[in-house]
């Protein structure tokens, strides 16, 4: 994907999602996650990072977060406020630390590590359009939403394998 040639075949970003092998997303459900989810989520899985969605069945998405920024901001947080439990909540939005008026346990903040304007596109754009973001923008993955509601993620390596699928199929010539 370095942009010198320009992409012809006539494939969608939803065609990208579906010859990946995993269709399930991660992702965070910025309105209930705690710190021990947040920690399970990281052990558990090894993808480069998480689209934030506003609630889980809604599935809107309200950010992004890389895996090395979560990391280190946990850290940085459980070094910070000896204080914080597992059961600690988490936002997402900006500001250091909330209080825990109610009496539970306090709340952290990680806002600021957060893309809070990930590249969303819809899943008809076509596939040269999002070769081009990757090219021009720099990004390694873009997110897929229909109406602002979370529909898939793609990364850069996605598009190259799906570039060698189409390549083996009968539709594989004149993609360049
Ligand atoms: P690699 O791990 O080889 O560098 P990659 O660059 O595609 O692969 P990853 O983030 O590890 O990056 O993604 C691996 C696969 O998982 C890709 O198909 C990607 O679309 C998908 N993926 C990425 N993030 C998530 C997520 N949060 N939930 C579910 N699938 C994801």
């Amino acid at each position: 994907l370095d942009g010198k040639e320009r992409f012809m075949h006539t494939s969608m970003c939803e065609d990208v999602c579906k010859t990946k092998k995993v269709k399930e997303l991660k992702t965070i459900d910025a309105n209930s996650v705690t710190v021990q989810d947040l920690e399970i989520l990281l052990e558990t899985t090894m993808y480069h990072g998480f689209p934030i969605v506003s609630d889980d069945q809604l599935n809107i998405v309200i950010g992004y977060v890389s895996r090395n920024d979560l990391i280190r901001a946990l850290k940085c947080a459980r070094d910070k406020h000896i204080d914080l439990v597992n059961a600690s909540r988490v936002y997402f939005t900006d500001g250091l630390m909330r209080s825990n008026a109610g009496g539970g346990p306090i709340s952290v903040s990680l806002g600021k590590v957060v893309n809070h304007d990930p590249i969303c596109i819809e899943p008809k754009t076509p596939l040269a359009h999002t070769i081009d973001m990757f090219t021009k923008l720099g990004v390694s993955q873009v997110l897929i939403t229909n109406r602002g509601k979370l529909k898939g993620i793609i990364t850069r390596k996605d598009v190259l394998r799906h570039i060698d699928y189409l390549k083996t199929t009968d539709n594989g010539h004149n993609l360049f």
